[in-house]
């Protein structure tokens, strides 16, 4: 019997690649970059946002959301700003689960998520993340520069009462700020079932007062829940940021995500779509790639899926954090979408 070799896909059907090999599958769009919270590792207290007029309209994030998914993009999650602020947002994720994206996620501040929840899960949304820094209402205000701690709290719990459940929650851990709840974040994990992510905050504030001795490393996270709670690792796939272990004696789950301490580049599947049409290729990136100019030039779709493939191809090896020349974006996380 003669053997068949499997014939290579077309190239439209092939999944994007860049330099280093790795296949680019995951896009972060950035629907909007206001927000209703202010935190201070993200933005500054008197943000200006941008014109109106330079946000891409919806039209325009759903001609390149389907632009990226031609492409083989297999996994998208709506970022901002705050991606609850952006009118018409349930009605995109409608379409884009239509137009065929097979993981959509969200990552939300929660502070509008009680009224929105049954209306995100009924436009198809699979999978949340919500930020809360503290656990308590005097440091959450502090970080956010706003009273919206009850608001939050009633997000997640509505989140984990509807189908998006197990919730993750997300917390960027500051040393001298929040280190001090690691335990009770764990604990918080446990009763409430949900999967409790530490991050390692990164030098993306826009008050540039970020050092390197103001990073909680995940090792030291993981010894100290550990040291509490035995710890089992759960299988995940390589391209995730997050390391994640599940208790041994009950329900709940943590991450850990280590850009600083333990980066994960090698594996990176990950481009970024910013609210005002640039195509970003790592959180880092010196380079923006407008892809808005393109579009309003009167770009065809061939075009427009051509220009993603090129930028692709130009990915960065890594994010260089830990190099000596290292030198921080222009761009803060909330005019990239984290
Ligand atoms: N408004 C939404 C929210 O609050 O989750 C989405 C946008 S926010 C930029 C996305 C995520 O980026 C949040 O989990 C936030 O904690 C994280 N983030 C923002 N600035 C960061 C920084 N300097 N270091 C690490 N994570 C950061």
């Amino acid at each position: 019997m003669i053997g068949l070799s499997p014939s290579p896909l077309p190239a439209r059907l092939r999944p994007m690649t860049d330099p280093f090999g790795r296949t680019i599958s995951y896009l972060r769009v950035s629907v909007t970059d206001r927000c209703d919270l202010r935190c201070f590792y993200c933005m500054s207290e008197d943000m200006t946002f941008l014109p109106k007029a330079d946000l891409l309209t919806l039209e325009e994030l759903d001609r390149l959301c389907s632009a990226f998914i031609a492409k083989g993009v297999k996994k998208l999650r709506l970022t901002g700003g705050e991606p609850l602020v952006r009118p018409g947002v349930e009605d995109f994720i409608a379409r884009l689960k239509a137009i065929g994206v097979q993981d959509l996620s969200m990552t939300t501040n929660g502070f509008l998520l009680a009224e929105r929840c049954d209306r995100l899960v009924a436009a198809g949304l699979d999978r949340i993340n919500i930020s809360l820094d503290s656990l308590n209402r005097e440091k959450f205000e502090q970080v956010t520069r706003t009273k919206t701690f009850d608001q939050v709290i009633a997000g997640i719990e509505a989140a984990q009462a509807s189908p998006l459940r197990p919730v993750k929650v997300n917390a960027v851990l500051v040393r001298g700020l929040n280190d001090n709840e690691v335990e009770a974040f764990a604990e918080f994990a446990r009763e409430k079932e949900i999967v409790m992510r530490f991050i390692e905050f990164m030098p993306l504030d826009a008050d540039r007062a970020w050092t390197r001795d103001m990073v909680v490393p995940a090792a030291e996270v993981y010894r100290r829940i550990s040291g509490l709670w035995p710890l089992i690792p759960v299988v995940h796939e390589r391209s995730e940021t997050a390391r994640k272990y599940r208790f041994a004696d009950g329900l709940g789950e943590i991450g850990l995500i280590a850009p600083v301490t333990q980066p994960f580049c090698g594996h990176c599947s990950r481009i970024r779509l910013t609210a005002d049409g640039k195509l970003r290729t790592c959180l880092f990136s010196k380079e923006d790639h407008d892809l808005k100019g393109l579009l309003r030039g009167g770009a065809g779709d061939r075009e427009i899926g051509d220009a993603v493939v090129a930028i692709v191809h130009r990915k960065e090896k890594s994010h260089r954090i830990n190099e000596p020349d290292f030198v921080p974006p222009s761009r803060t996380m909330v005019y990239i979408g984290g």
